[in-house]
């Protein structure tokens, strides 16, 4: 970008910036996502540093955001209260990993302490002489408003240390003041009822609770906190060198502690961490945005630092999310392949994180009335990474008039069986296996993608094949015959050859693609992998005593009980000797020597760019990684090969760049030998 449009971006970006935290901070009114806040925050950042002279003296890239109110006493920060840089993708909390590598000494071995990011208010709590004398909110990063009062509203918080250790007398703990879910959609209700403005979301309603002047009603707010740093105030050291063992010490002073906190060894555990959460955070009982990525060394904290806005040590991980308010026209329900009947919620189209959304998932019926969610409700959607958007809350405000609680289903929407609901478990089933919709659900699990990957054998195609009865289940597939095919409707000649021709080739996919395609219960694409590699067979997994299969590592009980019923049973068993007498492979070869490494590959990173015509791109993975080495998404200094399909664009460009080694896809199969 030249310089005159790198100014008039830098103006427009600062100017914009500065008034969504005036609309955040202060009016707790924002007009923008976090998402879309923290992508200006980047572009400007990325600008001022091509261009730093042209930097303004207020830039928000350069001052924790917030102030004071003015309406409580103000106190100074003995150390400041910082933001935290933030990401949200696995590259960038790669390059973090690497920053923290190259700023300690080459080698150097650490870990990292993984934390939810609670969606509240930061509280300073200052204990003087083992007795809580102060709670200051983060105002401007250096002082903010003391706020003790309405903090000792929160009845979790011990007024008085549970120690008489003198190095834990005068302390500072820090932690985030949230306010619950469930309680929150109560506040906004009633508070509807009342002729007021709801508040947008659970942070607004602790910020605005926290600001509140008359104690007495902040206490019959159910403001809780989790407490997240420890830290002396005075010369006296702590009796902790990390931060893990500093929430420990919290713990036994009896602080409330989030329980989710992990020590993880390296960046793929955090990666790891951060992905489990993305779906498991609609389970909480408050609001998450992502996780907090520390350093766990106190010595090493010293060491790295800080910028003026953030700690060099500790990263926010975000969760891209985005919300819209749009319509719920109808919940209907789906039976899936394992019988499980599950609601979906069919919308008023809806843009969210740049793709229209017009389905949005409801998980079960305990969630549908957890929320109240009737027809022709406004709802609040929100889109998450890859995830399906969901219903996240009502606005009973714009509620009809004449609508009626939601009334779960009784009977399969399909075959009419009467549903149940089996003990322990959240979803209604369909318990006749051979219900329709399960039955063509089976077999187009078989056939998909991530499973035997049949061309050709899409649901539409699949029903086809049932209505004909050509098929009854996925043993028949390798029965079909090429003239019925091409005579059914919308087939012909071609498609009938191009489907018995995918058909075949499923023969030749590995054995652990075959698992996951029989569609056992709790065998997903990883339990299946472990099955294969542990088994290398069908005959030897199905023989398997359940102590066996439970030993492996990495499988569950449930998972092992369930790999035994589905073996027990007379109908998979009679669909497993139809596959085997059609000639589909049951073993797999022992690889010789499978534990050496393949010095090629072990430890180098692939990224796969534009189409690839050998290789779909999860098995170009697969090859990768079954050899030692990675396979990731996006291209950056330590990618070692770049392979480049047809029509690849800016991967390529970017590998050129770095100088990064490009193949094509033919030399990428002459190197794996295919
Ligand atoms: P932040 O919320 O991204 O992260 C820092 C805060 O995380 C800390 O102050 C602390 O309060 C909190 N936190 C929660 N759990 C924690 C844990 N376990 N350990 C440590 N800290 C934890 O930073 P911020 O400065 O408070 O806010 C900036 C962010 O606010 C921006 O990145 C943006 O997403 C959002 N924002 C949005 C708008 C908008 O208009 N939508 C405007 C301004 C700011």
């Amino acid at each position: 970008m030249d310089r005159s449009r790198a100014q008039q971006e830098i103006d427009r970006l600062t100017k914009t910036l500065n008034e969504h935290d005036y609309n955040y901070y202060v009016l707790a009114q924002p007009t923008v996502s976090d998402y879309q806040y923290d992508m200006m925050m980047k572009e400007l950042e990325t600008l001022e540093a091509q261009f730093p002279d042209l930097k303004h003296p207020d830039s928000p890239t350069s001052r924790v955001s917030g102030e004071p109110t003015k309406v409580f006493p103000v106190m100074r920060h003995q150390k400041p209260m910082l933001s935290l840089s933030n990401t949200y993708n696995e590259e960038e909390i790669r390059d973090f990993d690497r920053r923290v590598c190259s700023l300690l000494e080459p080698g150097e071995a650490f870990e990292y302490v993984c934390e939810l990011k609670i969606d509240g208010v930061a509280m300073s709590l200052i204990y003087e002489n083992g007795l809580l004398q102060h709670a200051v909110t983060r105002g401007d990063g250096e002082q903010g408003d003391v706020v003790t009062n309405n903090v000792k509203t929160i009845r979790s918080l011990p007024l008085k240390l549970a120690t008489a250790d003198p190095a834990l007398q005068n302390i500072e703990i820090r932690g985030e003041v949230y306010y619950p879910k469930a309680e929150f959609a109560q506040l906004n209700e009633s508070r509807i009822a009342a002729g007021e403005a709801p508040f947008a979301n659970p942070r607004n309603s602790a910020a605005g609770t926290l600001k509140m002047q008359d104690s007495q009603i902040v206490a019959k707010r159910p403001l809780r906190i989790f407490c997240y740093y420890l830290d002396a105030t005075t010369e006296t050291p702590l009796p902790v060198n990390t931060h893990f063992d500093a929430l420990q010490t919290l713990k036994e002073l009896r602080f409330p502690m989030n329980p989710n906190a992990r020590l993880c060894r390296n960046v793929d555990e955090v990666i790891a961490y951060w992905q489990s959460f993305e779906s498991k955070k609609y389970d909480l009982p408050y609001e998450i945005d992502g996780v907090v990525v520390k350093v766990n060394s106190f010595e090493k904290h010293e060491r790295l630092g800080a910028t003026a806005k953030s700690p060099r040590w500790a990263i926010a991980f975000k969760f891209a999310t985005e919300q819209a308010f749009t319509q719920l026209h109808d919940i209907q329900w789906q039976v899936g392949r394992t019988g499980a009947v599950t609601p979906v919620a069919h919308l008023e189209p809806v843009l969210l994180l740049g793709t229209t959304v017009s389905r949005a998932s409801l998980h079960n019926i305990d969630e549908i009335q957890r929320l109240d969610v009737r027809i022709g409700d406004t709802v609040v959607v929100e889109k998450g990474g890859e995830i399906i958007p969901k219903i996240i809350r009502v606005d009973t405000n714009k509620r009809p008039d004449n609508s009626q609680p939601y009334q779960a289903p009784e009977n399969c929407p399909v075959c009419e069986t009467l549903l149940v609901r089996p003990e322990g478990e959240v979803a209604l089933v369909c318990e006749n296996i051979h219900c329709d919709a399960q039955v063509s659900g089976r077999i187009a699990h078989y056939a998909a993608r991530k499973a035997l990957d049949i061309e050709g054998l899409g649901e539409k195609v699949v029903e086809l094949l049932l209505e004909n009865d050509l098929i009854k289940d996925y043993g028949d597939l390798y029965y079909l015959e090429k003239d019925a095919v091409a005579g059914l409707e919308r087939m012909g000649e071609k498609s009938a050859e191009n489907l018995l021709s995918g058909i075949a080739a499923s023969k030749s996919k590995p054995l652990a693609r075959f698992i996951f395609g029989l569609g056992i219960r709790f065998v997903g694409e990883g339990a299946a992998k472990l099955l294969a590699k542990h088994f290398h067979s069908i005959d030897k997994m199905m023989t398997a005593s359940g102590e066996e299969i439970e030993a492996i590592d990495g499988i569950g009980d449930k998972t092992a009980a369930s790999v035994q019923d589905f073996f027990s049973r007379p109908d998979n068993l009679a669909v497993i000797e139809k596959l085997r007498a059609a000639g589909m492979p049951f073993e797999e070869e022992v690889q010789e020597g499978s534990g050496d490494v393949d010095e090629r590959f072990a430890g180098k990173s692939f990224v796969f760019t534009g189409a690839l015509t050998r290789f779909t791109r999860d098995e170009a993975s697969e090859i990768v990684e079954a050899r030692g080495g990675k396979a990731i998404k996006s291209v950056s200094k330590k990618t070692d090969y770049l392979v480049a399909g047809e029509n690849a664009g800016s991967k390529l460009k970017k590998a050129q760049d770095l100088g990064i080694t490009i193949m094509t896809e033919d030399e990428f199969a002459t190197m794996v030998g295919a």
